[in-house]
């Protein structure tokens, strides 16, 4: 006899993974703003997705934290902090929790965040969507009214937990590899 199962693990352990409902944050955006972003644009699709090395010892070369955030510098947007939360065989993809929501130059801040408060053995992930600084206001306020975020002390009156589901190639790469790689002065695999 085959062993047929009919449940993907998501569905079995029952953790967020399809068809996310962000409805609760995108009626009051869609309903207030002339122009809205979906939720799910800023926490599935953002323009920058990375994974932050924060593990001093185990920084390749001159690849650390840093080198990372160069990328975002100069800018101003929204940026939010993740941690992995399940990762789904079935549908190839990773479910993502969000810690922190914020709103300002990213390099700066999330650098900020990695010296103060992140363990060195926590995987972080960042997502930044560029966007004016009142806007970011906007949206960071938004998140903190609908979804709570356990590194966000002030004003977060949300109870819902806000989920991502990134596919392998936006976990394991992320946006900017490419980027970060060109202003390595790594050379070769020597240099490794
Ligand atoms: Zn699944």
């Amino acid at each position: 006899m085959k062993w047929v199962t009919t449940m993907s693990s998501c569905e079995d352990q029952g953790f967020p993974c399809q068809n996310l409902d962000y409805s609760a944050f995108d009626k009051i955006a869609r309903a207030e703003l002339s122009d809205p972003i979906d939720a799910d644009e800023l926490v599935n699709a953002s323009k920058y997705c990375m994974r932050i090395p924060v593990d001093p010892n185990l920084t390749i070369g001159d690849l650390d934290h840093k080198l990372f955030l160069k990328v975002l510098r100069d800018k101003i947007g929204l940026y939010q902090l993740w941690v992995d939360y399940q990762t789904c065989d079935d549908h190839g993809s990773n479910t993502m929790l969000c810690v922190y929501v914020g709103k300002g130059p990213p390099e700066i801040r999330v650098s900020s965040h990695i010296g103060k408060k992140w363990a060195s053995d926590v995987d972080l992930f960042a997502t930044f969507t560029p966007m004016s600084n009142r806007l970011a206001k906007y949206y960071e306020q938004l998140f903190l009214d609908t979804y709570a975020f356990d590194l966000n002390s002030l004003e977060n009156s949300g109870t819902e937990k806000l989920y991502a589901i990134w596919n392998e190639e936006r976990y394991t790469l992320g946006t900017h590899l490419h980027e970060i790689s060109n202003i390595s002065k790594m050379q070769s695999p020597h240099d490794w």
